[in-house]
């Protein structure tokens, strides 16, 4: 991988620099991390327990383990052979699976397993792909934002300069795809180059009961007995460039593959993960912590909750809706409970008050320096004023995206209104959807859609949504829409508003529907219906607070920098930037913990635990082959000596959060000893701080992985793949 950092010539830089050389004792000593590329040669990870060079974990110029870790539609995956079999978890492949699934041929619940790579099936969704490079690109960007007019500008200016820097690399090398990541706001930001693989492939994934064995009970906690795991391969065009499915598609030849020691680890053994996690929040002023804690995570909390009973009820006697459904409510479910840990470790730490006494703190630091004085004696109190206006809207930007995300019939409704916008368009302006060579595409678009469309379900949804908002304090612009069902106990009930709406569209006609694309912009001008113009209101006041939006965003944009750079001067050290879904390593031990008082959790389980918690049916309803197999003792070499069992999980105190679900977790050689899938329920507040007392990621041992493909999948063939020895 090929690293190119420009030499920092604008103002902005130059500014930085003088302040660099001010704090020039800043030392870099994070103590918790996910350190990007960049930062990962500054460690001394000799120190910590790593027993190869630091070149074979990353080298700039040459291949590393690096070059063997994918990004797979927004999981993480490591190649483990030369043919591109990638390992990642079963929750990763879960949509996939069951898109590939029907009642009569049960993949999800039964498992899969292709014996030859004739008999691998395309992952849907699984869209995958590796980081091939990446350049600091904040020169380029910062000086487009300096340019711009005023703050509202500055976030479109910044905008379009990403998408001419992504442009022009996309042209520059054809294959590629290339995407800007801020790693911190209005500081650095970086290009990074993917190749991307459209074609993916299942290969094997465990039936349900082994791969999600505990289900929701168990998500998000520790002991765990999870089998989360499935295979999965890459597959490139024969000349090696990327392609959609193919029967001449031929398995990509990555250039590095990991090794997979059958060995295992021991409690207390030094680990590191390599992983693309999704967001965290650490570096956030306490006004962002507050509109979490008080709107957005309860909001959402509690329509998950409804959401899920609702679709759970549905399925209850319709296998169909509930296969078709189980990817969304698994979601759902995932968020609901992470959300919930999120909330309890807020209270239980007192968070938001610890972020706002330090905030206090930092002012009273900077006041008693005149220079710092000067420089950033306003950025707390600006920053709380465009808080303020942020708060103002409260749970109104979230209840208009959700609606738009949960209610199929808005989708639909919102796709027409676009199609009817588009003519007012000029051609360069106008969706791509829209054109006329992308008809295949369309019509794809919308029977995906028609495919989760359940009106009574919608009819529901939407009433909920409504009345949540209706009730909001502040929702009060919302409700004065003119379109907007209101309710007054008297002629408007939402309800019945929504029922009329919902019943009498012509989105109840699909073949209707299709037909008003053809339409002329003459020919349809004059079409309207009552859920047009809800979804018209809904949309307009989306576009308003997006461009309100705008000027906020440009406003943080320069605050949030200097923030930091207060920040650093204060508690003289350096920072890593928080996770953005680029790729980080971190590092630790496998280690148990004290959730609560009196109770201590060891960091490994076993094959025993799994009898321990089986039961016929539900969460933990055992899988028949395990059973008869630990009957047998039939560990294989996958024993353990001292525990004389199947070590199934590991516990260990690494920095992970959500996109690190199918990291693999390494020893100090640089070999692959299980595969992470999650956190402990203390540790979901790691995405907005992170501490060794509780802190814990969860990952499947590779024991457990090859004991489960080789005895229960009868599947010794990956093995020998990925040269394992029996
Ligand atoms: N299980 C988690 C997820 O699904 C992984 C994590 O967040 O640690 O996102």
């Amino acid at each position: 991988m090929k690293i190119k950092t420009l030499n920092k010539k604008s103002s902005t830089v130059i500014a930085a620099m003088l302040f660099l050389v001010l704090t020039a004792n800043v030392s870099f000593k994070p103590d918790e991390g996910m350190y990007p590329l960049s930062e990962i040669r500054k460690l001394d990870l000799k120190a910590a327990g790593l027993k190869i060079d630091i070149n074979e974990v990353y080298n700039p110029d040459g291949i590393s383990l690096i070059d063997a870790l994918v990004n797979v539609g927004g999981c993480t995956g490591s190649f483990v052979s030369k043919d591109g079999l990638i390992i990642t978890n079963h929750h990763c492949s879960f949509g996939a699976v069951s898109r590939a699934s029907t009642t009569e041929k049960n993949y999800l619940e039964n498992g899969f397993k292709a014996s030859t790579t004739e008999e691998e099936i395309p992952a849907q969704g699984m869209i995958s792909k590796i980081t091939v490079g990446y350049e600091d690109v904040s020169e380029q960007i910062l000086e487009a934002a300096n340019e711009a007019k005023n703050v509202s500008g500055r976030t479109d200016a910044i905008r379009k300069k990403i998408k001419e820097i992504t442009k022009e690399a996309e042209e520059k090398q054809p294959g590629i795809v290339a995407e800007v990541s801020e790693m911190f706001s209005g500081q650095t930001y970086i290009l990074f180059k993917y190749q991307i693989f459209k074609d993916v492939r299942l290969v094997y994934v465990p039936p349900r009961n082994i791969g999600e064995f505990g289900g929701e009970s168990d998500n998000w906690v520790w002991p765990r007995h999870t089998g989360d795991f499935s295979f999965v391969r890459a597959y490139v065009a024969p000349d090696g460039s990327p392609a959609e499915y193919s029967k001449d598609n031929i398995p990509f030849k990555p250039k590095r593959y990991l090794k997979v020691n059958p060995n295992g680890v021991d409690e207390g053994d030094f680990i590191f993960i390599l992983g693309y996690p999704g967001r965290t929040f650490r570096h956030q002023p306490s006004q962002f912590l507050m509109m979490q804690q008080n709107y957005s995570m309860p909001y959402i909390q509690n329509l998950y909750q409804w959401l899920i009973k609702l679709y759970e009820e549905r399925g209850e006697n319709d296998p169909e809706f509930a296969l078709d459904f189980a990817s969304r409510i698994k979601g759902l479910a995932n968020t609901e409970k992470n959300y919930r840990g999120k909330l309890k470790g807020l209270h239980r730490l007192d968070l938001l008050d610890k972020k706002q006494k330090e905030e206090k703190e930092l002012q009273k630091f900077i006041e008693n320096d005149k220079q710092l004085k000067e420089k950033y004696g306003d950025v707390l109190g600006n920053i709380k004023m465009v808080y303020d206006e942020i708060l103002q809207l409260g749970r109104v930007p979230l209840f208009l995206s959700q609606l738009m995300r949960h209610a199929t019939s808005i989708r639909l409704a919102a796709l027409l209104n676009d199609y009817r916008e588009q003519f007012k368009l000029s051609e360069s302006e106008r969706p791509s959807i829209f054109k006329e060579d992308n008809r295949k595409e369309l019509i794809k678009r919308i029977d995906d859609i028609y495919s989760f469309f359940y009106p009574e379900l919608d009819k529901k949804i939407i009433t909920k949504m409504l009345l949540d908002a209706a009730s909001f304090p502040e929702g009060e612009r919302l409700t004065k829409l003119e379109a907007f069902p209101l309710e007054d106990n008297t002629k408007n009930r939402i309800d019945e508003n929504v029922d009329n709406m919902i019943s009498n569209s012509v989105i109840n006609n699909k073949e209707a529907y299709k037909a008003l694309f053809e339409k002329s912009e003459e020919e349809i001008k004059d079409f309207n219906e009552p859920l047009l113009q809800f979804v018209a209101a809904i949309e307009a006041e989306r576009k308003h607070l997006e461009e309100a939006g705008k000027e906020r965003e440009g406003k943080l944009n320069l605050l949030l920098a200097e923030f930091m750079d207060a920040k650093k001067v204060w508690l003289n050290k350096a920072f890593i930037p928080d996770a953005n879904g680029t790729l980080r390593l971190t590092y630790g031990y496998v280690r148990g913990y004290a959730p609560s008082d009196a109770v201590y959790f060891k960091p490994i389980t076993t094959l025993g635990g799994v009898i321990e918690k089986g039961e016929e049916t539900g969460d933990y309803k055992l899988n028949e082959k395990v059973k008869e197999l630990f009957k047998k003792k039939n560990f294989g070499r996958f024993k353990n000596e001292k525990l004389n069992d199947v070590p199934v999980a590991i516990l260990y105190n690494t920095d992970t959060s959500g996109g690190n679900s199918g990291s693999p977790i390494l020893n100090a050689h640089g070999e692959i000893i299980g595969v992470n899938f999650d956190r402990a329920f203390e540790a979901t507040i790691n995405d907005f701080v992170w501490s060794e007392d509780y802190s814990r990621s969860i990952g499947v041992d590779i024991r457990y992985v090859l004991w489960v493909t080789q005895k229960v999948g009868g599947a010794d063939f990956l093995l020998k793949e990925m040269g394992v020895k029996l």
